[in-house]
């Protein structure tokens, strides 16, 4: 089926064939289909979402704009995953879904068309290189050998899934993922790669030591204000003050990692005030 997509950057239009499959199925509604350069326009990548019948509700700007080098290195000659590697795999947005679903700790399936493509282990393995040693593990990736989406079963509900073809099928948050967008910009300005990595950990190993610095405040307290945790948290950790999307990412961690009551401790005065309405 073909539907014209319109880039959300410049505005330049082009029909794109979508794959039947995304229209024939009941199951996931909304899909987020993932537009590569040069798919719609030469400079800009992006994700457009559209539903069972073929309209679309909606598109994502991916700010993040790099051609993907073809050639593989000498690391993925050896049979290493890397970054460049995996972003072939499952494109940008992909990974960056992949990144927050390990780092949030939420299941992941991947369909898949055969038993090669099953890179379960390797795709662990790296998925925790880029985690503090206490968070490794958990929840893991599952690949499935199913087309039809409709057939597709999961264990959990709140799981990101993806296609074989680099669609996203669903995943289980709304927000968007500006951290994992960061994290990678930063990470493959550099050339090593196993160097990649390890700015990728010690960025969000600083994350999880602001998640867990809060955790301990908000054991010992019966609730706190956005606002007031901000200030504590930069004063206390002395670091500048965090903004309300750090906030928001350490609130998420707190509730995905160690116990969302613990989380629902930190109050928002806007919602407090339209609850009261
Ligand atoms: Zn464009």
């Amino acid at each position: 089926m073909q539907i014209k997509v319109t880039c959300p950057i410049c505005g330049i239009e082009k029909d794109l064939n979508i794959p039947d499959v995304v229209f024939a199925q009941k199951k996931f509604g909304t899909i987020k289909i993932q537009v590569p350069q040069n798919a719609v326009c030469s400079e800009h990548q992006f994700i457009v979402f559209v539903d069972s019948k073929g309209i679309i509700r909606g598109y994502e700007k991916i700010d993040l704009q790099m051609a993907i080098p073809t050639e593989e290195t000498e690391l993925e000659k050896k049979g290493i995953l890397t970054l460049r590697k995996l972003i072939q795999m499952y494109g940008l947005y992909g990974l960056f879904s992949l990144i927050h679903a390990k780092i949030f700790n939420y299941p992941v399936y991947i369909m898949i068309n055969n038993e090669s493509e099953d890179i379960t282990d390797r795709l662990n393995k790296i998925g925790n290189s880029i985690l503090p040693n206490q968070y490794k593990g958990a929840a893991g990736v599952n690949f499935i050998l199913e087309q039809d989406y409709d057939k597709v079963k999961l264990k959990e509900k709140n799981a990101l899934v993806l296609d074989s073809h680099k669609n996203i099928l669903n995943t289980p948050w709304d927000e968007k993922l500006k951290f994992e967008e960061d994290t990678i910009q930063k990470a493959v300005e550099i050339i090593d790669e196993e160097e990649q990595l390890l700015l990728m950990q010690q960025g969000i190993a600083k994350l999880i030591n602001e998640a867990e610095y809060t955790k301990n405040l908000l054991e010992n307290i019966r609730e706190i204000y956005e606002d007031d945790l901000m200030e504590r948290i930069a004063k206390e950790m002395m670091i500048p003050k965090i903004t309300h999307y750090r906030l928001s990412l350490i609130k998420n961690f707190i509730k995905q990692r160690y116990s969302p009551n613990l989380a629902s401790k930190i109050k928002n005065k806007v919602e407090e005030f339209l609850d009261l309405l």
